[in-house]
């Protein structure tokens, strides 16, 4: 029997950050994040940069090294009360503007206020991106059945320490590529006074990284798609890699590697 629900190093769970707008705290926040090896991403507004408070277009490539860099528009507008033509130059134009300084594709979004319809998912997917974020707790640690309206788990004041918990414990019972989503502003941090909070977070979840794989949103959509081109007989006693990347199996009770193009076989089907 062969299953999946299983990430890199073959951890049960995925843990990912996911920060809006590019204020100058997010300088503070990768910090702290990288200090306990925490992965993330950040979305940013391009017309913004280098604006009093904010980051600047130079110093992305370096700032967030390690972490995925992604669109937020150009200026944070209302994207489903503008023209399609407006619409698609506010995601167009910050894709471009943001990997010309990141120096490598930028390839999901944002929505800003979290507010999106169809025909702004339809735009986003017209320029190459692969994936959106809301800003609607799920509460839940399901992959989204459509990455245009991914819903993260909870936004970091919604208790996200007991959050963090509970997802440990879960993950312990139950496979299935669990994943903690966990969003929000670093200015709140900074607004709030309560830097103590994300840096406490960070440390009890480090302290499982023997169970959680730290990701951005990208590396968590690549592998989820690298799982969806496996090719299995109808009987799950034979899985073939088809992805360009390792995916990790239970084979027989054993969670094994899977190398591109490698082929796993079971002694006993379903
Ligand atoms: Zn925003």
């Amino acid at each position: 029997m062969i299953r999946t629900g299983y990430y890199p190093g073959g951890k049960p769970g995925a843990l990912t950050l996911s920060y809006d707008d590019g204020r100058e705290y997010d300088r503070r926040l990768v910090e702290i994040m990288n200090r306990y090896g925490l992965k993330g991403t950040f979305h940013l507004n391009s017309a913004n940069l280098g604006r009093p408070g904010y980051v600047t277009g130079e110093e992305l490539a370096e700032l967030y090294a390690g972490h995925e860099i992604s669109c937020h528009t150009c200026t944070h507008p209302f994207l489903p009360r503008m023209s399609r033509e407006a619409m698609l130059a506010e995601i167009w134009e910050d894709r471009r503007a943001l990997e010309s300084y990141a120096g490598r594709p930028v390839v999901s979004m944002s929505y800003p206020f979290g507010d999106y319809d169809a025909q702004v998912q339809e735009t986003l997917r017209a320029c190459g991106l692969l994936y959106s974020r809301t800003v609607r707790s799920t509460y839940s640690y399901s992959l989204p059945e459509d990455f245009t309206a991914w819903h993260p788990t909870c936004h970091h004041r919604e208790d996200v320490l007991a959050r963090l918990d509970h997802f440990l414990s879960y993950i312990g019972r139950f496979r299935g590529g669990r994943v903690l989503y966990v969003w929000g502003h670093s200015y709140e941090f900074h607004d709030n006074d309560n830097w103590d909070l994300i840096e406490e977070f960070c440390r009890k979840a480090a302290a499982a990284a023997d169970r959680v794989w730290f990701a951005t949103g990208l590396e968590i959509y690549d592998y989820a798609r690298a799982v969806s081109m496996l090719r299995f007989d109808a009987g799950m006693t034979q899985a073939t890699n088809l992805s360009g990347q390792t995916v990790w199996l239970e084979v027989d009770g054993q969670v094994v590697p899977v190398t591109p193009g490698e082929t796993v076989r079971s002694l006993s089907g379903r």
